[in-house]
């Protein structure tokens, strides 16, 4: 799509939705997410031929929680290789993401590493291989775009930690099931740690431009990992990436993603961009009300969807 036009139709999509009424409501059982002003609304297209975009609040920080699930994901996978598919399976789960439900019934694996059970086994998996693991996570992010604005948020961590329940009760549900190496409350402390990384959604989608290139960091040239193992991680988004929600985010934007309850979403468009929308007002399955909205509009009218 040649520069003008992407602006145009981004700025157009971006004025119809942020006029609708209806905005969801941002995530409330995290106290520090619970404070963002629900109008903010910002979207930024990265773009392999450089004709890079944003508009709106596409320059402020937001939490980006469970978008966080795909780096440590790449991160895993590049350190463990095809091992890591014992620990955690790639099933779409049909539940909301912090279920504990099918965990005893598939003894311990969970369905998915974006759903929490599997995201805590990810981690635990980077603890036992990384000699740094907040750092090296923290370096590896970095990494991608160097020139990009990313740090964690002790205040957001804290914050989470405080009322975690859910999460305590799945690392503890995990560990006695076998399925994590680590003491829980390790696992769980780097878990918080990396759901509270922060950044803008110019940041984001220049972060996940090597989703796009084959696992080929664009500006760097730095090979993430091989092209099959971008295949398989884009395949998880588009299945797994919207939680019980997936289906319909298929249905409507047609392109690998991912959420957070931060209202973050991140949507891949292999060998062309990446997309990233932030507006906090969640839908009743967690994900940005707008964010899909956008995103729907957006490869409706480009008609550039994968399918
Ligand atoms: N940190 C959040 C949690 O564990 C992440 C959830 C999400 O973004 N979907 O509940």
């Amino acid at each position: 799509m040649n520069q003008v036009s992407c602006n145009e139709v981004v700025s157009t999509i971006y004025q119809r939705v942020k006029a609708l009424k209806e905005k969801g409501k941002p995530a409330n059982y995290i106290p520090e997410l619970a404070i963002v002003e629900p109008s903010k609304f910002g979207v930024h297209i990265a773009q392999l031929n450089d004709a890079n975009f944003g508009i709106g609040d596409f320059q402020e920080n937001f939490s980006i929680q469970s978008i966080s699930k795909v780096l440590s994901l790449c991160l895993a996978y590049r350190i463990l290789g095809e091992k890591i598919w014992k620990r955690v399976d790639v099933e779409p789960s049909g539940t909301k993401f912090n279920s504990l439900l099918q965990l005893e019934s598939d003894n311990g694996i969970p369905r998915n590493p974006f759903i929490n059970a599997g995201a805590l086994v990810i981690v635990d998996i980077l603890i036992s291989e990384l000699e740094n693991p907040k750092e090296d996570v923290l370096n590896f992010v970095k990494s991608l775009c160097p020139s990009g604005n990313i740090d964690y948020s002790p205040k957001v961590k804290a914050s989470e930690k405080s009322v975690g329940y859910r999460n305590f009760a799945l690392a503890n549900f995990l560990k006695s099931l076998g399925n994590l190496d680590n003491e829980p409350n390790d696992v769980l402390d780097l878990y918080f740690t990396i759901c509270s990384l922060e950044t803008d959604c110019e940041t984001l989608s220049e972060i996940f431009l090597f989703m796009a290139n084959d696992g080929i960091v664009p500006h760097s040239g730095e090979k993430v990992f091989s092209k099959s193992y971008s295949k398989r991680v884009n395949a998880l988004m588009q299945t797994c990436g919207f939680y019980d929600e997936s289906g319909e985010f298929a249905f409507r934007v047609g392109l690998p993603g991912k959420s957070g309850v931060g209202g973050g979403i991140v949507a891949i468009y292999p060998d062309k961009y990446s997309i990233a929308v932030w507006s906090p007002g969640l839908n009743a399955k967690g994900n940005s009300y707008k964010g899909m909205k956008f995103l729907e509009d957006f490869t409706t009218e480009t008609e550039m969807s994968i399918f």
